[in-house]
């Protein structure tokens, strides 16, 4: 995930958020959604239950994939869920009187899957591209924060990301299948964002406003690999698409859209059951929830996040490269989302912190509200920052603008979410080459899935959606793999 400075609309999709809220249905569907989401169970399998064919942990957009696309081939399927709602790291709530996403939020027609999921629902879109009015970036020559030009300084920051991507344009030839040149990343792998900066011996000037940029993807500079951005660029095909990856939102939000999705199979869910033990008998698979109630299944597919499954006893032990990436953490720490009320007329500033010395990474302009005051959306990686403390909220705030007087705050802190323990994901150094392929095989009864984990997008919805259709198919192969099972399902 990284806010970007220039959105730019791919041709032939809507422009204007009036425009596109006009499109029909759009109470029936957020009426819906409302219902059905406040339903604590959406649906029980009538059959009898254990051992289920397929047991899958967590419901966020993979885990929901997967659990349908199970139920779908006539399995049965249990889908246990640690907290009282679906969605896991994308949540959809109020705040001031308007709709907001906690997590995940913008998709794009260059993720095929979601955007499937949502026009096949005739859902409608909100195009959240209206241009900012200024750029707030550092300064090198006043050592402050100094308002821009949108379009001239979104160019510079164009060239530069040319320059940071220069040579990489070979890495992926094939972006769905990003080990198929293993052998052109065997070096550009062992890359941090800050080694590659060093490489391009920026001004100072340009220095800051591409750290910054870097830094807001992968979490820090010294964190993320070189690699796990060229990916994001060769997925998206050039930089004009990589720059508008967050512009459209769909109207239901992204726990409408995933309860429409989940409402697609009668699949039994169970909400409030973190799982603790997962144990592989060889025949079978014994899951542990808290409270001490165990479910039985043919296999599982394991879709909690990879910085969580440290977490969960698995038994027998998992391979190295599971316990090392999980400890390592795939999704960036420290990561939140802060929606702020900002009273007066700020304007649609977007503002990009410096890599190091500011509480709030970017800034991001919403929605003016009836009584002058404006919503923005704040991310911080700071793991100093309260982000529900409004005076710390404000004085981060304040770097930007001086003037900006922040009247309240909803925030998630993704960081110091027991069941996330990291926000949005971005491969560390050596995650893809040396362990991306396993985290992506069965291992025993279990299979892995997740946006962490995606072959495709990870760190975005799509990656989640892929990835949890990849799961579902290997984890039916291991739940019929016994003959008189296999006879049953072709018959
Ligand atoms: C702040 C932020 C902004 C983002 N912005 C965007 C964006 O604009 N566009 C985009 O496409 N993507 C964005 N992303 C990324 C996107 O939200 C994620 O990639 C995606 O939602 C991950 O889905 P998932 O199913 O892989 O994991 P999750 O959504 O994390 O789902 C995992 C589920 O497992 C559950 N769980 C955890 N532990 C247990 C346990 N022990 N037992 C049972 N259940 C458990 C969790 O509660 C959760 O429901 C953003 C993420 C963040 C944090």
């Amino acid at each position: 995930m990284a806010f970007h400075t220039a959105p730019v609309a791919p041709p032939g999709t809507p422009r204007t958020r009036r425009t596109v809220l006009k499109a029909a249905g759009l109470a029936a569907l957020t009426a819906t959604a409302a219902a059905v989401t406040a339903a604590p169970a959406l649906a029980e399998d009538a059959r009898p239950s254990e051992p289920y064919d397929v047991i899958v942990i967590g419901a966020g957009f993979a885990g929901v994939t997967a659990a349908r696309a199970v139920r779908a081939q006539g399995l049965r399927v249990l889908l246990l869920e640690a907290r009282d709602r679906i969605g896991g790291r994308t949540w959809t709530g109020t705040f001031a009187g308007e709709q907001v996403e906690m997590g995940g939020a913008w998709v794009h027609p260059v993720h095929p899957r979601v955007w499937h999921e949502i026009h096949s629902r005739g859902i409608p879109l909100v195009a959240d591209d209206t241009p900012p009015d200024r750029l707030i970036l550092p300064s090198a020559t006043t050592g402050a924060y100094a308002p821009y030009d949108p379009a001239t300084a979104g160019t510079r920051l164009g060239e530069l990301l040319t320059d940071y991507f220069a040579g990489s344009e070979t890495y992926f030839p094939s972006p769905h299948d990003p080990l198929l040149r293993a052998d052109l990343l065997a070096e550009p792998d062992r890359l941090t964002l800050r080694d590659r900066l060093l490489q391009l011996r920026l001004s100072p000037q340009d220095e800051a406003w591409l750290a910054g940029h870097t830094a807001t993807a992968g979490g820090s500079n010294t964190r993320g690999a070189y690699t796990a951005l060229v990916r994001q660029l060769a997925l998206s095909g050039d930089l004009a698409t990589y720059n508008g990856l967050n512009t459209y939102r769909p109207v239901t939000g992204m726990t409408g859209l995933l309860t429409a999705m989940l409402a697609d199979q009668p699949v039994t869910l169970r909400l409030a059951s973190p799982v603790t033990t997962v144990t592989d008998t060889g025949t079978h698979v014994q899951v542990d929830v808290r409270g001490g109630r165990r479910h039985t299944a043919r296999a599982v597919v394991v879709a909690v996040p990879a910085n969580v499954w440290h977490t969960i006893a698995f038994r027998p032990g998992l391979p190295a490269e599971f316990t090392s990436a999980s400890t390592a953490g795939i999704a960036v720490p420290h990561a939140k989302k802060i929606w702020m009320k900002v009273r007066g007329d700020v304007g649609r500033f977007l503002a990009q912190g410096a890599e190091t010395g500011s509480p709030l990474i970017g800034v991001v302009p919403h929605t003016a509200l009836a009584d002058g005051s404006r919503l923005m959306i704040g991310f911080s990686l700071d793991p100093a920052l309260d982000p529900a403390a409004v005076p710390q909220v404000q004085a981060a705030l304040r770097q930007f603008v001086p003037q900006a007087t922040v009247e309240a705050v909803r925030a998630q802190d993704w960081g110091n979410d027991p069941y996330a323990r990291g926000g949005w994901s971005f491969m560390r150094p050596l995650q893809l080459t040396r362990q991306l392929r396993t985290l992506q095989q069965p291992h025993g009864r279990l299979v892995f899935a997740g946006s962490d984990i995606a072959a495709g997008w990870s760190g975005f919805v799509e990656g989640a959606i892929e990835s949890g259709a990849h799961a579902a198919r290997l984890a039916l192969e291991t739940a019929t793999r016994t003959p008189a099972r296999r006879r049953l399902l072709t018959a």
